[in-house]
């Protein structure tokens, strides 16, 4: 990984504030800096940043570098840091606060578009009240890598045979209320600092 160097200009002296006060974020002030999070994960080795270091950039002051780490999308929300955090920091739940974070920012990681996949999925998710993998990934394709849509018809074919993947999505009962709720909590969500 190439080092990085931020100069003091650069960095956001809000930023440490600003995701203390998101929800869990206060916690993160208690952070030893033990590594214990980048050690019990899984998916460390692909990880671009280790929670312990991403948490040392918000501290920085890094905000440009920790809402375009791939970290936070790359997480596969196991929660093994959090159980394992001496200091009992949230940190799976601060992973989906900085998505959230990014999302508004408008920033997304310059290596990956996996917040584009999670803007499909989770609108698939609102429409369905529930996932539908082959419409979350059709639509992730054709707006994102049409020109690879053939290219990978043979797996979905595949998995589509092997009834791992329905091509009509099931909707849920009460749909209109749970849309309700989503719209709520986005509503809620936007008002928050
Ligand atoms: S395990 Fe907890 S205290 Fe230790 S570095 Fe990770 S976040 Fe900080
Ligand atoms: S929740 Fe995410 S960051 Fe934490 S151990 Fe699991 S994959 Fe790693």
């Amino acid at each position: 990984m190439e080092p990085e160097i931020v100069f003091e200009a650069q960095q956001d002296p809000t930023f440490y504030d600003a995701v203390a006060a998101l929800p869990e974020g206060e916690r993160l002030r208690s952070c030893l800096q033990c590594g214990s999070c980048g050690g019990t994960c899984p998916v460390a080795r692909i990880l671009q940043h280790t929670p312990r270091r991403l948490f040392a950039m918000v501290r920085a002051g890094m905000k440009r570098e920790v809402l375009t780490s791939l970290t936070p999308w790359v997480c596969s929300s196991c929660y093994a840091c959090t159980v394992n955090c001496p200091a009992g920091i949230k940190i799976t739940d601060i992973m989906y606060a900085l998505k959230r974070m990014a999302i508004k920012e408008g920033l997304q990681p310059k290596e990956s578009d996996a917040n584009r996949f999670a803007e499909q999925f989770t609108d698939v998710v609102c429409a369905h009240g529930r996932a539908s993998e082959f419409e979350a990934m059709m639509r992730y394709m054709m707006f994102s890598h049409p020109g690879r849509l053939l290219g990978k018809s043979a797996v979905g074919l595949e998995m589509m045979g092997r009834g791992r993947m329905p091509l009509l999505p099931h909707r849920i009962q009460g749909l209109e209320s749970f849309r309700r709720l989503v719209a709520r909590a986005r509503e809620l969500d936007e008002v928050k600092p």
